[in-house]
């Protein structure tokens, strides 16, 4: 057998680079301090170096236009025209201020944290963001109307395409594919289908792909992760035309089919029947679809084979891999595989080596996107027949295997006695919630529209410099803890001045819902420059999950009494619940979800019992990334539902009956999983409905939801404040669907991404409104 590698492909690359002087650039020219020149250049560089980076590190197949000034999605609505009216443009090439107004709205109206949602104000708004399949990286949703028409607008791919040429690599350009495009957008209209925009789109995608190819493009990266969804009819029938009007008009270009983020299941047979010359599938998120794409891919079809992981950062056992590839590699061919990580490396940090501080045991488990590429030319090469030339990285790799396999910083013996312990009265409050309603009634002594907050308060300027100076060591603990009992002491009695019934202490300790209390359990990690993006310029460090967790102390103890000494009022205990923590970090792959989501539910449950001892009768346990957690399939929403609300559960039924629990969830699209909600059986929920105009509601004319609840009457991710009457108006709407005892009032979020300047008028109109509701009943 001679040694040849198989060809390696990267799908894509982190874009900040490795010091994310993406993000400085880009900011540095949003805040006006350099020119789009200037921009362009450092954009340019970064290119650059990722193209020379996959080419020293032994990648043959390397993308270009993976690239992005902001998000892949944009691109490709900036680059077909799509640009709502709304926007400053009407033809020709769309400006990069156009651009930008799209992502981030016009100047000064940026987003806000995580739960990405855009500003409103005076001016164009940013166009919708929502999260990319069920990854934490979010796009910008396009908007599609029925008389749009599509014109090529931008040359990106082309440009880059011909940048790479120039810098002597030849590339094979990605593009959304256009299925996927439009079954991204909405409209205003919401009858309307944005599929039927698919024969004005296509001519686009020729005219673009025909330019690629008569540039020297031989091949083109096409991603539908829509093929790993639930499609319709119409939605196949889209794929089908796509795809053979794409290989009629370029018949000289090849088509790499893109999937990934699952299986393709169902829609396998519509796939295999397109005219394409390459199809890649995921084989980390659908490790077992392998067999049957053998049997059924046709003959000339060349399998992309995404058999290492791109959203999660864990060294691959390469010689298991090698086992379980070398039949199918000899099946094909290997002139008709390609070896590529399971979907575009953007979901994983870029390079390992900047962290010199991790523990040695577990960084010596975890592979970013250099380690991954990696890993793949050793595959590739060990595939191809060169069993001998890596042969001591295939050692060190399963050595590596072993090493975590059997390391006791993953396995903790208490922790395995307690799941194994786990029984069924362990997941049920004592009492039903009409039984511990009336406990608590009489407790509380609360009136009719209780109001409070969800949790956090503005975090100012002042407290982020604080926490900052509090890091690099500028600022003593003992200072740094003054600055935060004078902080969460004036929000207490600001709080109980405006008359709010439910008080919170504000988090102006925490620097994140979730890496506050990774930090504190044991079996996470937190990397110095582990960064991947969220959207546009900003980019998160995810804890990463590595062992069994548990809790060594208190967590939130000290913070919650002092807040609740300052008040004869209930405080809030503040706790971000297990299956949050879990979607927000890297998990560990060694164990089912569901299990480490116990093992995180447990250590709540921890917190929540020492929070009841030390007199909490309130306990919020947020669970802001449940609904975003649920499967890309249908079918697999209920497994992930059930275990999401047994660990809630877990964390949330040891408290006695006069222990009131809180919970609170972000987003407002629940209507189809209301009776899981209902299943958590928290005492009392808050959600975000204010923005949908209690569409949320909608849910309770079928179903009866048990519990209390408060409907968000302010959209917080607004500067506007709300007027008393408006609010009126929309707990007039809850009145109609729930019953008046069963009724919170709250916001729609915590408001730390607020100024003091909104928050405070919008809290006393809300507190008027439940008072002049109150006195009417
Ligand atoms: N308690 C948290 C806060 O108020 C909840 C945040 C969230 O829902 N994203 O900030
Ligand atoms: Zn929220």
């Amino acid at each position: 057998m001679s040694l040849v590698s198989l060809p390696v492909a990267t799908l894509g690359l982190p874009r900040m680079g490795p010091r994310r002087e993406l993000k400085f650039a880009l900011e540095s020219y949003w805040a006006g301090k350099s020119n789009e020149d200037q921009l362009l250049e450092a954009a340019a560089g970064l290119r650059a170096a990722n193209w020379a980076r996959q080419k020293s590190l032994g990648a043959t197949i390397i993308p270009s236009n993976d690239f992005s000034l902001y998000d892949q999605v944009l691109d490709t609505s900036v680059m077909v025209g799509a640009v709502p009216d709304t926007y400053d443009w009407t033809a020709g090439p769309v400006s990069l201020k156009t651009y930008f107004a799209m992502a981030r709205g016009e100047q000064g109206k940026c987003h806000d944290g995580r739960s990405g949602h855009a500003q409103q104000g005076a001016g164009a708004p940013a166009q919708e963001m929502t999260k990319w399949f069920d990854t934490n990286y979010h796009y910008m949703v396009p908007e599609f109307h029925k008389d749009q028409t599509f014109r090529l607008s931008s040359r990106k791919p082309i440009d880059e395409y011909q940048e790479a040429k120039s810098l002597g690599y030849h590339t094979r350009p990605v593009l959304v594919g256009p299925v996927t495009f439009l079954k991204l957008g909405k409209s205003a209209d919401p009858a309307f289908n944005p599929l039927s925009l698919l024969d004005r789109l296509l001519p686009v995608y020729t005219d673009i792909l025909r330019e690629l190819s008569t540039l020297g493009a031989e091949w083109v990266q096409l991603d539908e992760p829509c093929l790993v969804q639930d499609l319709d009819h119409a939605s196949r029938d889209a794929l089908r035309r796509t795809y053979a009007r794409l290989s009629k008009d370029i018949p000289a270009l090849k088509i790499m089919l893109t999937t990934y983020f699952g299986a393709i299941g169902d829609n396998l047979e519509t796939v295999l029947a397109l005219p394409v010359a390459g199809l890649h599938v995921d084989l980390v998120c659908g490790s077992d679809q392998l067999n049957a794409i053998l049997m059924r891919a046709p003959k000339e079809l060349v399998l992309s084979l995404g058999v290492v992981d791109g959203r999660n950062v864990w060294r691959s056992n390469l010689s298991a891999l090698l086992e379980r590839l070398a039949p199918a590699v000899a099946k094909l061919g290997s002139d008709r595989v390609q070896i590529a990580p399971s979907c575009s490396l953007l979901h994983v940090p870029i390079d390992l080596e900047l962290e010199t501080d991790l523990d040695s045991d577990v960084k010596s488990w975890l592979a970013f996107s250099v380690q991954k590429i990696k890993e793949l030319v050793t595959l590739g090469r060990a595939l191809g027949g060169d069993y001998a030339g890596v042969h001591d990285a295939l050692a060190v790799s399963e050595a590596a295997a072993v090493a975590r396999e059997t390391s006791p910083k993953i396995h903790n013996a208490d922790v395995a006695r307690r799941m194994a312990a786990m029984d069924d009265g362990m997941r049920r409050r004592n009492n039903a919630f009409t039984k511990r309603a009336e406990v608590q009634r009489a407790r509380f002594a609360l009136p009719v529209f209780p109001t409070t907050t969800i949790g956090s308060f503005p975090q100012t300027a002042e407290v982020r410099s604080a926490r900052a100076a509090h890091t690099n060591g500028t600022l003593s603990d003992a200072k740094y803890e003054q600055f935060l009992k004078e902080e969460t002491a004036r929000a207490v009695r600001w709080q109980e001045d405006i008359g709010l019934d439910v008080l919170v202490h504000g988090e102006f300790e925490r620097n994140d819902m979730v890496q506050y209390f990774g930090e504190q359990i044991s079996g996470f990690a937190f990397t110095k420059h582990g960064w991947v993006q969220s959207y546009g310029s900003r980019y998160v460090r995810p804890p990463i999950l590595f062992g069994d967790v548990s809790r060594p102390r208190p967590m939130t103890l000290d913070w919650w009494r002092y807040a609740q000494s300052l008040t004869e009022r209930p405080m809030k205990a503040m706790l971000t619940g297990p299956v949050t923590i879990l979607n927000w970090s890297f998990v560990r792959n060694d164990i089912p979800r569901s299990e480490a989501c116990r093992q995180i539910a447990l250590a709540i449950r921890d917190e929540v019992l020492d929070l009841e001892k030390a007199g909490a009768t309130m306990i919020q346990i947020d669970e802001a990334a449940l609904r975003e957690g649920l499967p890309l399939r249908k079918s697999q929403w209920k497994t992930y539902l059930d275990w999401a609300v047994d660990s809630f559960r877990i964390c949330s039924s040891c408290v006695g009956d006069a222990t009131q629990i809180h919970t609170h969830m972000c987003y407002s699209e629940f209507n189809d999983i209301v009776d899981a909600i209902a299943a958590m059986d928290a005492d009392v929920i808050s959600i975000e409905t204010s923005r949908s105009k209690m569409e949320l509601l909608d849910a309770f004319t079928s179903y009866k939801y048990p519990n209390q609840i408060g409907p968000g009457v302010y959209d917080i991710h607004s500067p506007r404040v709300p007027e008393t009457a408006e609010m009126k108006g929309l707990i007039t709407l809850a009145r109609q669907r729930l019953s008046d005892p069963q009724l919170w009032i709250n916001p729609d979020c915590g408001l730390k991404t607020r100024r003091w300047e909104e928050v405070r008028p919008a809290l006393v109109n809300m507190v008027a409104a439940a008072r002049e509701l109150r006195a009417l009943s």
